[in-house]
């Protein structure tokens, strides 16, 4: 069959463009994220062989090798793993199945409008596009690929203008290699030759030390004359076939002692796991022995994911056992209001070939689950005490994912509580937490008062909060559809309880409460005429008018029942067809 050509789907042509034309400075990291590819492809056929011991692949010998040819100026990367049939090397590669792609590319957009290349380089490098970094540095990049159990292969090829070909191959190995043709030296900076053995270790050594699999490369064939001066006389001997380094030391890092691994090092297992570019904002490290031993490294990233709140949203934690790869994405491990906390967690003592459904049902992992949990909260409570900034970062981010605790983990409410913050009418942009709070209550304020909606403006502009402003009384401004639900769930914080302005009959002034009631009955009565005639008005859509002390600007607000639904969370409820 000859070669079929195709065109890439729109983002993946500009991200190409992007490719092609970068400014990112740092190419090196293009070796990482094939390394990183053929690593996961490995543990992907060693898995399938698991489950599947009459699949036809070989998994005697696994392993990354990496060749370069300094005369034709190639590179390759090459797997003997799980491969890509035909029809997947097309949706793989020719497609970007990103979400947040797109709104990267407007973003990078608008920065190369206004020539900022420090901001171009900061989203190339936080975003970060995996196969495609190789046209960084090659304007032709070929890739041979055979899936384990299939016969026939694969090849690939683009110079990353539009357009890529595909052809069936018959005598590609199983696995896949693919082949950077490198763009023309340049003489100016010798430090990006991708085709020295010393930079292509270093790269190693730097970016993927821990990866679990060797990764090879074969010596520099010996120059073409040897030197005559041969110091050993033994011209009879022949010649040892060369043996490939490996350039890896393979250590897993969560079985590394603390002091023993460079932060530089713990960010780049970070970055293999989360498929992210950027750094972590935390690195958690936990070692549990006695009965049930296991190892545990786990991420808190800077950034929240674009599928967060999707709901095949991938939950980070590998599992492995005695260092052996068994499961991504393990949601057993922790709860799922925790699922944007990425790492490895390593059990002694698990079977190989545990499924996810006996995880789920393990005493262990169910004790495992729960120190985690315990010990990413503690971090975070460490985090809010030393370093606001980062904390700050991270509720940002993932406040409103936390907040699902509050509802879902009863076990755990105090210690998120403890960590959780609020916009408040106290501060324009510092938000506040429950202790602060109470701490700023004034004399006789029993409650802690609350006002859910869209955003904090719409709160403000409430009439709800007229009577809150004009006393200086100071409430919370909540704008995430789960605190409706976690501020009921909650009920109180350290007796206090937990109030909606929005619902029942608030007393802003307890200590006039007799004065009060008389005051309003005698004007109940006084309005009574048109109380009643309003009520018959709007009786299809109220329960009860009545005369209000809350209000000081506006002349009618509506306001739920303490025990009602509130507007917003009825809507929710009806959206998912309760
Ligand atoms: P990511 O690794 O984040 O998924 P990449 O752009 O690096 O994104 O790779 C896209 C996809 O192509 C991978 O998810 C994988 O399915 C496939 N792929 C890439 N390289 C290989 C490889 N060496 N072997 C098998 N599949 C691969
Ligand atoms: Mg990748």
């Amino acid at each position: 069959m000859p070669a079929e050509a195709f065109e890439f789907q729109v983002e993946a042509r500009q991200l190409l463009q992007l490719m092609i034309h970068s400014v990112y400075s740092n190419k090196d990291v293009f070796l990482r994220e094939l390394v990183s590819n053929a690593s996961d492809a490995l543990d992907k056929l060693r898995l399938e062989k698991l489950w599947d011991d009459s699949l036809d692949a070989d998994v005697s010998d696994l392993h990354i090798d990496i060749d370069v040819d300094k005369d034709a100026r190639t590179l390759t990367v090459r797997d003997n793993g799980i491969g890509m049939s035909y029809d997947e090397v097309g949706r793989l590669i020719g497609t970007i199945a990103n979400s947040g792609t797109a709104k990267f590319l407007q973003e990078l957009k608008e920065a190369k409008e206004v020539k900022d290349a420090a901001g171009e380089e900061g989203l190339i490098g936080q975003f970060g596009v995996g196969f495609y970094a190789g046209f960084m540095v090659a304007d032709e990049v070929t890739l041979v690929t055979r899936r384990a159990g299939e016969s026939q292969g694969t090849r690939w090829a683009s110079r990353g203008e539009g357009t890529y070909t595909l052809e069936k191959v018959e005598d590609a190995p199983q696995g896949t290699s693919v082949t950077l043709h490198l763009k023309p030296a340049d003489p100016e900076n010798q430090l990006h030759d991708y085709t020295s053995p010393w930079k292509i270790r270093e790269i190693i050594k730097r970016y993927s030390d821990f990866i679990t699999w060797p990764v090879r490369m074969m010596p520099e064939a010996p120059a073409a004359a040897p030197a005559a001066a041969d110091e050993s006389d033994e011209a009879a001997e022949p010649e040892a076939a060369p043996e490939p380094e490996t350039l890896n030391s393979m250590k897993a890092l969560w079985a590394r002692p603390r002091g023993e691994v460079s932060d530089d090092e713990y960010h780049e297992l970070y970055k293999h796991i989360a498929h992210d570019w950027r750094d972590p904002l935390e690195t958690i490290r936990l070692q549990a022995e006695g009965t049930f031993e296991y190892q545990s490294l786990l991420f808190l990233p800077a950034h929240a994911p674009h599928d967060l709140f999707t709901r095949d949203a991938k939950r980070g934690v590998q599992l492995y056992v005695k260092r052996v790869f068994i499961m991504d994405d393990c949601e057993a491990l922790l709860p799922p209001y925790l699922r944007f906390v990425k790492g490895v967690v390593d059990a002694a003592d698990l079977s190989l070939n545990v499924s996810r459904e006996i995880l789920q049902q393990d005493r262990h992992i169910e004790m495992m689950r729960r120190r985690l949990t315990k010990k990413v909260l503690s971090t975070v409570k460490d985090m809010m005490a030393k370093d606001q900034d980062r904390y700050a970062t991270l509720w940002r981010e993932f406040g409103t994912v936390l907040k699902e605790g509050l509802v879902t983990d009863p076990e755990n409410r105090d210690a998120l509580l403890a960590v959780a913050s609020f916009a408040t009418t106290h501060h324009d942009t510092e938000p506040t937490t429950l202790k602060q709070y109470v701490e700023r209550m004034k004399d006789g304020q029993d409650d802690i008062y609350y006002l859910t909606g869209e955003s904090r403006q719409s709160i403000e502009n409430s009439p709800h909060m007229e009577a809150f402003r004009e006393r200086g009384i100071e409430v919370l401004l909540l704008t995430d559809a789960v605190d409706e639900v976690w501020a009921d769930a909650v009920g109180e914080y350290e007796g206090k309880k937990l109030r909606s302005v929005a619902k029942g009959q608030i007393d802003l002034d307890p200590k006039d409460e007799d004065a009060a009631d008389d005051e309003r009955e005698k004007q109940t009565e006084e309005y009574a005429g048109l109380l009643g005639w309003m009520k018959e008005q709007l009786d299809e859509d109220i329960k009860e008018v009545r005369l209000s002390s809350r209000l000081t600007v506006s002349p009618a607000c509506i306001v739920s029942d303490a025990q009602d639904l509130t507007p917003a969370l009825e809507n929710m409820y009806r959206a998912m067809g309760q």
